[in-house]
């Protein structure tokens, strides 16, 4: 009996943020979405995990971004988002994504605060770039600052953020179930594709030839195909052709990585009030970034970036501890960290590439270079931040309805559901928050 042979409107390679964000909203407009997140798979991954769940989960308004006292486009682009996330958290997203889906994603701080080292007050007048910011910035009398921040002394200023930060576990969760159909394999490992110029359309195949519905390895048909991976973008367009075997035409691509500090409080040792945000120092990135978490065992946990894991990279992880309690002397001296556990974990921010290899400001979404020039039947797109994920999926949205590839009425899972059993995958699993994961050294220092 040879394999099922199925048609679905979208696959969207990556279940990060990006890719389940896009899928759903496309399931609500009519489409039928595969997603393949290739995390876990056999297919000799790159090893490098998917950044979305290492995410601080601050919805960013641009605060950050005007730390130079100007407001740069970066600023501009992302002072829109936390509306955005506001209304998919309600419920009344124009593009459908509900995150009250399975109970709701906890709000872990409704704001973000904004505290400063001795010396750097004058730095904060550059606080009159948050009028032209939609992000709200309010100085705090001492007797309205939140509990984490209460022990500081004199000397320091602290400002509210209108910016929130959601548990990134509960997004990741509802937008997988919003997502409808995420399936285990890797686009280039587990899946190998190629384009059918002829019909405009993408042919995914195991790349074992077996799996597949009655066993004989099904071919899954695609209308569009949206790389959505992360740093796997440019490898997952090879797989489908792009780049002529030579990578030349693939759109370039870059990492940044940073070396993230969990600090955790055990059970018996008195743990510090929850503190999010950023303590500021003389340079325009924060020094420190801090949120705070409670983990499945019932302990503070506190999860540190910023200025201190841009330059811990090179740092091996007993370094990289002992730099961040310095910095923590320095930024929270007031948080007692004896008897705390800490850890380190490594990430890639994967974004397209810029001429300095800075942060693009804005999310971007771009031919993938497959296909010969097929119009846009195969494109990659990075968000950039965690923030962006909303409009990168509208961008998507917008392309696949401009490439006129007409819903199928999909909205289901009937067609992707078929999709997945006819290439033999599994369900994809979530992927453990840091502090969860249990490959973590965790140190008492
Ligand atoms: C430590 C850290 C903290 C951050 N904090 C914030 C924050 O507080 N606020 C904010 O707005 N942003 C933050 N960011 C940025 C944010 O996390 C990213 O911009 C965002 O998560 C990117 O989402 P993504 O879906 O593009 O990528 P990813 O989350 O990396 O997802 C890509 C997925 O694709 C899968 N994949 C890879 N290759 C393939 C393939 N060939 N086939 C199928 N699947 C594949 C991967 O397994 C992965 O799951 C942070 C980033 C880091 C690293």
């Amino acid at each position: 009996m040879s394999g099922a042979e199925v048609m679905v409107d979208v696959v969207v390679a990556g279940g990060g943020v990006a890719g389940l964000w896009t899928a759903a909203a496309l399931r609500h407009a009519g489409y039928s979405v595969l997603v393949l997140e290739g995390r876990g798979g056999g297919g000799g991954g790159s090893g490098v995990p998917g950044q979305s769940i290492g995410a601080q989960g601050i919805i960013h308004g641009g605060m950050k971004y005007a730390l130079t006292g100007e407001a740069s486009a970066a600023a501009r682009a992302i002072a829109g988002m936390p509306a955005a996330w506001e209304a998919a958290l309600a419920g009344r997203s124009a593009d459908g994504v509900d995150l009250r889906d399975g109970g709701g994603v906890r709000v872990l701080s409704p704001c973000t605060y904004l505290w400063t080292t001795p010396g750097v007050l004058s730095k904060l007048a550059g606080f009159a770039a948050s009028r032209v910011l939609r992000t709200a910035v309010s100085g705090l009398d001492r007797g309205a600052w939140p509990a984490g921040l209460a022990g500081a002394s004199k000397g320091i200023s602290v400002y509210r953020v209108e910016e929130p930060v959601l548990a990134v576990d509960g997004v990741m969760a509802a937008l997988h179930r919003q997502a409808g159909v995420v399936a285990a394999g890797r686009l280039g490992g587990e899946v190998v594709g190629e384009v059918d110029a002829a019909r405009g359309e993408v042919v995914l195949r195991r790349a074992d030839g077996g799996g597949g519905v009655g066993g004989a390895g099904g071919v899954v048909r695609a209308k569009q195909v949206l790389l959505l991976a992360g740093a796997g973008n440019v490898d997952a367009a090879r797989a489908l052709g792009a780049g002529g075997g030579n990578g030349q035409g693939l759109p370039a691509a870059q990492t940044r990585p940073l070396h993230m500090v969990m600090v955790r409080w055990p059970k018996g040792v008195s743990a510090p009030a929850e503190v999010f945000g950023h303590c500021v120092g003389p340079s325009n990135l924060p020094k420190l970034t801090i949120t705070s978490a409670t983990d499945s065992g019932g302990r503070r946990v506190m999860y540190l970036g910023g200025e201190v894991a841009e330059q811990g990279v090179k740092r091996d992880a007993a370094e990289q501890i002992s730099a961040a309690k310095a910095v923590m002397a320095q930024c929270v001296p007031w948080v007692d960290v004896r008897g705390a556990e800490w850890g380190t974990c490594r990430w890639e921010r994967a974004e397209a590439a810029t001429k300095d290899g800075s942060r693009p400001d804005v999310p971007v979404l771009v031919e993938a270079g497959a296909g010969g020039g097929a119009g846009g039947l195969v494109v990659m797109g990075w968000p950039t931040k965690l923030a962006f994920a909303p409009r990168l999926a509208a961008m998507c949205g917008e392309h696949v309805r401009g490439r006129g590839v007409v819903p199928s009425g999909g909205a289901g899972a009937g067609g992707a559901e078929a999709a997945r059993a006819a290439l033999g995958l599994d369900v994809a699993r979530a992927a453990p928050l840091p502090w969860e994961d249990g490959g973590v050294e965790w140190r008492a220092v």
